[in-house]
Formats: structure tokens, sequence, C-alpha cells
């Protein structure tokens, strides 16, 4: 048997009864395997920090949220969002069970070209598109979505000088009833900006409007804010046949489902509110279907949900570097990895796992993070048992808008992994080096030598 390790004991006021407002205290489990395979295996084979995806994790929660589509919708197509998390290896995972590609920029664009979609089934989103963004789009028949009277009036420009018909949807914006309204992009339904745009498209007739397109929010924890937007969209389409006999092929509803995180401040934790893909699709589906719509002309239904598909299936594994006290009393940890790496530590409050064997005993901690700057906090207050230097952390729900938003300041990149259905690890991305870093620098001749 191991000698045990000397813990200091740590005096606190114990509550009377089961929970406080910040819920039910729970007990320590440590998080050793992932998918099977050891945490300290993994960190020793790959380094400290590393992103490690589940595959498993990944087809199980979309075929999940397909299925609550599918049951009550009888054509429904998924698109996944590359800015969400964009490593070929987690779009192909989606390519093969059949999503097609949303995305906001050319150069996102050419990652689902050559990953192989095929340029119908890449949805060309974003404010940002140039003439000739819109000249490669035009050619591979992709819908583009417009956001704005200039991309529509550049488009009708561009359509004089090319062989093919633009297949454009619009990007409305909508009163769901639910604050924050996000009116930046496309066009307004109330005011009737949207209808303005829909009739200059169908007048001109350069262009095949062919879809209706949406993106309300993002972790819209009101599911019943989907019925308003969808009942809208239905309505505008339902409005194009009767002026303009014209059949839309579909109602894009975009992304926005909260995924299982809890967001900083939060009362309840995000497992125990936010909505499941089964109330988004009842709420969803059943406007639809009510709209009015004939059973044969029940346009395609599209999804881009991004980070309820991908969250749960990311973990980061890192380092605890040095424990200190701060001048307040409280614990503080420094681990291996920082908001550089975990950019959504800004808005979640990630639950963090010991990756071995730890005491039931918690104390009150501020995670930080290895950069030299004050704003690299991991968590602000955890409960946390005593981590020491050289212990290991699990942090969940990761798997959305951390391996594409993260910051190359300070230190490197590392790799990511991804662990097959099999339970066998692949490395999907390598760790940057200072070469690759160095890489785009040009140094001019003049500053090229210098003495000290
Ligand atoms: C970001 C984005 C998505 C994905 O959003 P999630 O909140 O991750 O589901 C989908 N569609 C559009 C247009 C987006 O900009």
């Amino acid at each position: 048997m191991t000698k045990l390790r000397y813990e200091r004991p740590v005096i606190k006021t114990l509550n009377k009864g089961v929970s406080n407002k910040f819920g039910a205290q729970q007990g320590f489990i440590p998080h050793t395997h992932i998918d099977g395979l050891s945490v300290k295996e993994l960190t020793k084979e790959y380094g400290s920090p590393l992103f490690v995806l589940s595959e498993r994790t990944i087809r199980e929660t979309y075929r999940q949220a397909k299925t609550a589509f599918t049951t009550r919708y009888p054509n429904v197509q998924f698109a996944w969002s590359y800015k969400t998390n964009y490593m070929n290896a987690v779009c192909n995972v989606f390519h093969q069970e059949g999503s097609w590609a949303e995305v906001v920029s050319i150069f996102e664009y050419e990652k689902a070209m050559r990953n192989g979609v095929p340029g119908d089934k890449i949805i060309f989103n974003g404010p940002d598109k140039t003439e000739n963004d819109h000249r490669i789009a035009i050619e591979n028949g992709s819908p583009i979505h417009i956001d704005h009277l200039d991309e529509l009036y550049s488009l009708i420009e561009l359509s004089e000088k090319v062989d093919k018909r633009p297949r454009v949807a619009i990007r409305i914006n909508l009163d769901t009833g639910v604050p924050p309204m996000w009116d930046r992009f496309g066009f307004n339904y109330e005011s009737g900006k949207a209808w303005d745009a829909i009739n200059k498209i169908m007048h001109t007739d350069k262009m095949d409007l062919i879809g209706l397109h949406c993106h309300i929010g993002t972790f819209m924890l009101a599911a019943h804010a989907y019925k308003v937007a969808a009942s809208k969209l239905a309505d505008l389409a339902l409005s194009i046949k009767k002026t303009f006999g014209h059949d839309i092929q579909y109602i894009d509803m975009g992304g926005g489902f909260a995924s299982k995180n809890t967001l900083k401040g939060a009362y309840l934790s995000g497992s125990d509110i936010s909505p499941t893909f089964d109330d988004y699709a009842e709420n969803i589906c059943t406007a639809l279907l009510n709209a009015g719509f004939k059973t044969e002309e029940l346009p395609l239904l599209i999804l881009e949900s991004g980070r309820s598909l991908i969250d749960d299936a990311g973990y980061l594994l890192g380092s605890v570097l040095a424990n200190k006290r701060l001048s307040d009393g409280r614990r503080a940890t420094i681990l291996d990895f920082g908001v550089n790496l975990l950019f959504t530590s800004f808005w979640y409050e990630h639950i963090i796992s010991p990756a071995q064997e730890c005491s039931q005993y918690a104390e009150d901690a501020v995670l930080y993070g290895p950069l030299c700057m004050n704003i690299d906090v991991v968590r602000e207050s955890v409960k946390l048992p005593p981590l020491n230097k050289g212990d290991q952390v699990v942090v969940h729900r990761v798997g959305a808008y951390n391996m594409t938003q993260w910051m190359q300041f300070i230190a490197l990149r590392p790799k990511i992994t991804m662990i097959d259905m099999e339970g066998k690890s692949h490395l999907v991305r390598d760790s940057e080096d200072l070469d690759y870093l160095m890489l785009p620098e040009r140094m001019p001749e003049h500053l090229k030598d210098f003495e000290l």
C-alpha cells in the first residue's frame, strides 16, 4: 500500500442542510479515463496540455439531435458549422454522418471544398464575402446567404458576368420575444426589410431564391423562441408562394441550441436547465407543420447547430504547475493552460475534475493559466480538492469554439487527439513549434544583423 500524501487540515464552516444556493455539494469523482483511455497515458504520449475529442460522443450526440428532428418532420438536413470546430477530422465525422457544411468565410469555404464536400452542399453565410468569393460560390452552385443590401446589389451586378444563376437565400433577423435581439445580421422581419429584399430578388429575376435563413442567437435557453422564428420564416415562404407562385426549397433555422455548459453567474447548472434536442425540435417542427404548407410543399428544414453537437465531445487535459496563497488567504492553483486555449472560460464555468484519486475535502480555489497576463483566469472560484504540482486535471465540454478561437499568445498551441469508436487515439492536429510560427515572418535585410 502506498503511503498517503499529507494534506494540511482545512478549517471551514459547516452549513446545515443538504444544499445551499449553489446547489448540492457534490463529492469529487476523479476523471481518470476518457472512452477507456487513461488520462495519464494520454498526456504521457501526447504531452500536456492536450485536447481530446471523442468520436463516439460526436456521433451519438449527432444521432440524438437528428432523431429528435426526423421523428417530427419529414425532410431534415444538418449542416456542420465550421467555425465551431473546423478540425478536418471533426468535420469529416459530421460529413460521414450526413451533414453538409456551413461556413462564414472563404477560408472555411475552401476547407470544406478540400474535405470533399460538394459545392451545392456548402452553405455560405456571413457578412464578409468579396466579389471573388461570390464568383467561386456561384460556379460551385453553393447556397449564398445574403446578409445585407450591398451584398445583394453586388450579386446582381456579378450575375451579368457569370453564366450560372446564383442560388441564394436571405438571412432574416426577427424578434422572438427573447432578448437580446440579434439584428446586426440579415434583414429585419418586423420592419418589412426582409420582404423588401425578397421583392428585389424576385423582381430582378437574376438569381434563384432557394431559401430563408435565420440564426436567432447563441446558447438560446428559451426553446420557444425557435417556434416564433420558424413561424415567421414560414409566413414569408407562404407569402412568396402566394405573390410569386414560387416555392422556397428550404428553411434554415441556423444554430444557437445551448450545450450543457454552465454560463457564468447562472443560478443552476447547464445540465439541469439547457433544453434538450427534443425541446428545440418540438418547437421548430410544430411551427412549420402548423404553418399551412401542403404536405408535398413542406420545405427542407436545415439546421446549423454547432456547440450543442460538439461541446460534450471535447476535453482539455492539463497539469498543475504550482500552488500559492493569495493575500486574502485563498488558494491559487496555476495550470499549464489558460484563456489562450480555453477561450470559452470567459463565459462558461467549466467543470474541472482531478485526473487522479483525490481527497473529498474541498477548498475554494482560483484557477490560473500560465500566461503572464492578469486576465488569464480559468475559474474565479471553484471548489476542488487540493491539487499538487504535477497532478492532472480534466476540463469538460470544451469541444466548441476553443479549437478555433484559441490564441497563439505567449504559448504555442498543443496537440489534439481523437479517440475513435474502438477506443484508439489518433493525432488529429500536431502541436505548433517555432518553425511553424515563424513561417510567415520576413526579415528586412537591414534588420538581419546586430551587435550587442
Ligand atoms: C455560429 C453560427 C452557427 C452555429 O452556432 P451555435 O451557437 O454554435 O449552434 C450557425 N449558423 C450561423 C450563421 C452562425 O454564425
